[in-house]
């Protein structure tokens, strides 16, 4: 079996599983936000009752991250709903924006968009937070109301993102009845050379499918080169799988997985005990690609979707608006010390927004010193709108006065993002080119898009 079957032949109690099967399935783990989270409790308590209790309290974790530094009131109010399910239900598992238990969420835009205004136990976007806080386990079965769930298969996990009435059913029963999908296999070999990142390494493989070429299929990244990637690099591929449809990405289990999840799940005190999946020597794909991490060369999806794949220095003719890093895929701390690397001592030359994923990614930027300066002023100082608020914010377009949104019409967008279809940061007749932050950054300076190794090189 492939490490996706293996995993949901133990969840589903059963010796073996192949694709196609239709599997009840144990959830270990129920995500939800902002957005689908007053949309699953509402589905949950129609079908459940008014009074019914979850499956299992210290199973569920909420994460409000979407449409927050807003002054969009009903925004506002979906926090204010899963606070007060919350507290009906006596969730432990919950990272709200303020620290009032009782209180209510109002973002005030007289502080302005730049300054933190979150509470202390706020977590920021969900994908990023789950393995920060310790909600992400190898062996384990996650299920988020959102479809960059898959961003957990970097940890040896199936995860996938399914719609509130799902999510709803998974709430009271803990179980979802699943198709086994077909897995595509990625063999990665060597390791990236300076100016190319792990978003590079997923913008190839997308254009070799294309946007749909995974639809209802696992993405199973292995091989020696997967030991050169980081968890953070695993994450950043493993969170597009959705982008060329995949039901999820998972990748093998070594010793940097066990490091990360057993430092975390110390940390904050979260169920430690997992079991990985190991792979068979019977493993039957439906693809075979091997990518040689030290051959790739920094890529752009282009505009309208995430499978028109060119190389940057094709590029160098398209100009550019205004530059964004951030998100789930590409806010990261690791993401913001490449971004960072390219703009030391230099300016960018168009508008460049800059959204860490976490509170934590924030401390990370503002203790980091190169020499006298921290990575966050190194960013301040060349000219990057630098914002506290860690969250989606316009990743995904969301309220107009989200910081960062494409407001204005038919402007070109480089961005460390995920997904590039028409309107997704905002205007309808923009254009959203989606790159490494290594290469956001280098465009930014240019003005147009440009191959990043020209400047780490110097
Ligand atoms: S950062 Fe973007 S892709 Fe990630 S969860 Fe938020 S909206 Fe979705």
């Amino acid at each position: 079996m492939t490490l996706t079957e293996k995993l949901l032949a133990r969840a589903s109690g059963k010796a073996r599983v192949q694709a196609g099967d239709n599997i009840w399935v144990n959830a270990d783990v129920l995500m939800t936000h902002d957005v689908c989270g007053p949309g699953t409790i509402g589905v949950f308590k129609r079908e459940f009752g008014q009074d019914a209790k979850v499956w299992d309290k210290n199973k569920i974790v909420i994460i409000p991250d979407h449409y927050i530094f807003t002054a969009d009131s009903k925004s506002n109010r979906n926090v204010d709903i899963l606070r007060d399910f919350v507290r009906e239900q006596g969730l432990p598992y919950f990272y709200d924006v303020i620290d009032d238990p009782n209180g209510h969420w109002h973002f005030d835009t007289s502080k302005g968009m730049l300054n933190r205004q979150y509470g202390s136990r706020y977590a920021g976007v969900c994908h990023t937070a789950l393995p920060q806080k310790g909600h992400t386990r190898p062996g384990e079965i996650l299920f988020g109301t959102d479809s960059h769930t898959c961003m957990a298969g970097a940890f040896n996990q199936f995860a996938t993102g399914i719609g509130n009435t799902d999510a709803g059913f998974v709430m009271g029963t803990g179980k979802l009845l699943i198709k086994v999908p077909e897995t595509m296999h990625f063999r990665l070999e060597g390791s990236l050379s300076p100016g190319v990142m792990a978003k590079d390494v997923i913008l190839h493989c997308i254009g070799e499918i294309g946007f749909d070429g995974a639809t209802y299929r696992a993405m199973q990244f292995d091989g020696e080169g997967v030991k050169s990637l980081s968890m953070d690099d695993r994450m950043t591929i493993a969170n597009m799988a959705i982008e060329a449809g995949g039901k999820n990405g998972i990748f093998e289990f070594d010793l940097r997985t066990q490091e990360y999840v057993d430092a975390r799940t110390k940390l904050n005190g979260t169920k430690s005990k997992y079991e990985p999946v190991l792979r068979d020597q019977d493993e039957k794909f439906i693809y075979d690609l091997t990518v040689d991490l030290s051959r790739l060369e920094p890529t752009v999806a282009c505009h309208p979707d995430p499978g028109q794949r060119k190389k940057a220095k094709e590029l160098g003719h398209v100009k550019l608006d205004r530059a964004y890093v951030g998100s789930c895929t590409g806010g990261k701390t690791s993401d913001f010390i490449e971004f960072a690397r390219v703009l030391r001592g230099r300016r960018v030359a168009i508008d460049t927004f800059g959204v860490p994923a976490t509170p934590e990614i924030v401390r990370d930027l503002q203790s980091t010193y190169w020499g006298q300066e921290t990575v966050w002023q190194i960013l301040v100082n060349a000219g990057v709108q630098m914002t506290e608020n860690a969250g989606c914010a316009a990743c995904l377009g969301g309220p107009v006065d989200t910081f960062g949104r494409i407001n204005k019409s038919g402007i070109n967008c480089i961005s460390a993002t995920n997904r590039n279809f028409p309107g997704r940061m905002g205007d309808k007749e923009s254009k959203v080119f989606l790159a490494s932050p290594a290469t956001v950054a280098a465009s930014a300076v240019a003005g147009k898009i440009a191959d990043p190794r020209e400047y780490v090189s110097n």
